[in-house]
């Protein structure tokens, strides 16, 4: 058989963690015990009230026919109280919410609702691959956005040319960040808000990690700034709030015809997610939220211990303010993949480099938060016999 792949996957980047997988497969296959700090997946069980959400539910058979393509009332309207809770904000479920199969579903099916062969998208650098590549399998084209230390990993909107903001039908943002942990404040999002209306563009805020943040930090909605429902939508996630990322449930919320076109587009590619489990999204929006002070003291602490130890190992990483993510300089004169590949060769310690992410990310590897004190205790231990 000789068809070949279409245009839109031979264009794919290279897969981020491919060398990466091949090292640590060897170093596996030689009996290192290898600490992975480099795949974003809480290592923390799902709350057990909402499993048992999910039992129960499970058993009635009124929740094993097809979803309804929207979502679920049920599960709308809880987004909804939450949102009005949590951000004090406004949102009629049936024309401003939409279930997803995680967030990262929505978001990759977004450009195709919006974007035409030929136009164009602001995309960050260093940023989650979705966006950049699900622009291109709409057939657009996307302009980048670095984000760099010294504008607080912030994209810099002065900087994107007049004829590129006029053509631009998209905007990506997303904070907490990932990889780089950065926040951003309401004067970010009143710029964007600002900028969008100025162009006619479509905002997509990836809030995935809103509720992941410490020392009493709480990152704010794109959606409380005056005029942001006019531009833009918000993606949110239940995958990292409550330790569900093997459960596929998401949202978005926001303006009601961004959100439509994204609705028109799902409903010709998927059948929305399994009731028993937005019924559990139910339970995990509207229960007790201890789980979710429990898994932000479980992080920060952990946080704690990778810095000290960075420092202590010469290296100028900051704590972030939220996200499970160390975005940490690498040592002098050493590139994201030598010092990756330093990391895995001589501590065996997984980690990503930053270039990875983009080229802007180059210079940092990215680190997760996703293994226990102890265990993070001895990668600190390992990169303080390092030397460079
Ligand atoms: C983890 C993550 C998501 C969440 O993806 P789901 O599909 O909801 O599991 C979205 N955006 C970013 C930046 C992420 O890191």
């Amino acid at each position: 058989m000789s068809v070949d792949f279409a245009d839109r996957v031979k264009n794919l980047p290279p897969y981020l963690f491919k060398e990466i997988d091949r090292l640590k497969a060897e170093l596996l296959a030689k009996g290192v015990d290898v600490i992975n700090l480099g795949v974003g997946d809480p290592d923390l069980p799902t709350p057990p009230h909402i499993i048992e959400r999910l039992q129960k539910a499970a058993l009635d058979p009124a929740n094993h026919q097809y979803p309804l393509y929207s979502g679920m009332n049920a599960f709308r309207d809880a987004v909804a109280r939450w949102y009005k809770r949590r951000f004090n904000v406004d949102l009629d479920p049936s024309s401003q919410v939409l279930t997803l199969i995680g967030s990262k579903e929505g978001i990759a099916h977004l450009p195709l609702a919006f974007i035409n062969p030929g136009d164009l998208a602001l995309v960050p650098s260093p940023a989650y691959p979705v966006y950049q590549v699900s622009v291109m399998f709409a057939g657009g084209t996307s302009h980048i956005m670095p984000l760099v230390k010294e504008n607080g990993f912030l994209p810099n909107l002065d900087d994107i040319p007049e004829d590129t903001a006029r053509h631009a039908k998209l905007l990506f943002i997303n904070y907490p960040n990932n990889p780089t942990g950065a926040v951003a404040d309401a004067a970010f999002f009143e710029k964007v808000v600002a900028f969008a209306k100025r162009y006619d563009i479509i905002v997509c805020h990836d809030a995935a990690y809103s509720e992941m943040a410490f020392d009493g930090y709480r990152p704010m909605s794109f959606l409380q700034v005056p005029g942001a429902m006019d531009v833009g939508i918000e993606f949110h996630s239940l995958s990292k709030t409550y330790n569900m990322t093997g459960w596929r449930i998401g949202f978005a919320v926001g303006n009601a015809h961004v959100i439509s076109g994204l609705a028109q587009i799902k409903s010709n590619v998927d059948s929305g997610v399994f009731n028993a489990v937005q019924l559990a999204g139910v339970e995990a929006l509207d229960g007790d939220q201890n789980c979710v002070q429990q898994m932000q003291a479980i992080y920060q602490e952990r946080r704690d211990i990778l810095i000290q130890g960075l420092r202590r190992a010469g290296l100028d990483a900051q704590p972030p303010k939220a996200t499970f993510y160390v975005w940490c300089p690498t040592p002098r004169g050493m590139s994201s993949a030598d010092f990756t590949a330093k990391l895995l060769k001589e501590a065996g310690i997984v980690t990503t480099p930053g270039s990875g992410f983009g080229e802007p990310g180059e210079g940092y590897v990215r680190m997760a938060l996703t293994v226990d004190k102890e265990r993070l205790q001895e990668a600190v231990e390992r990169i303080l016999k390092l030397s460079w």
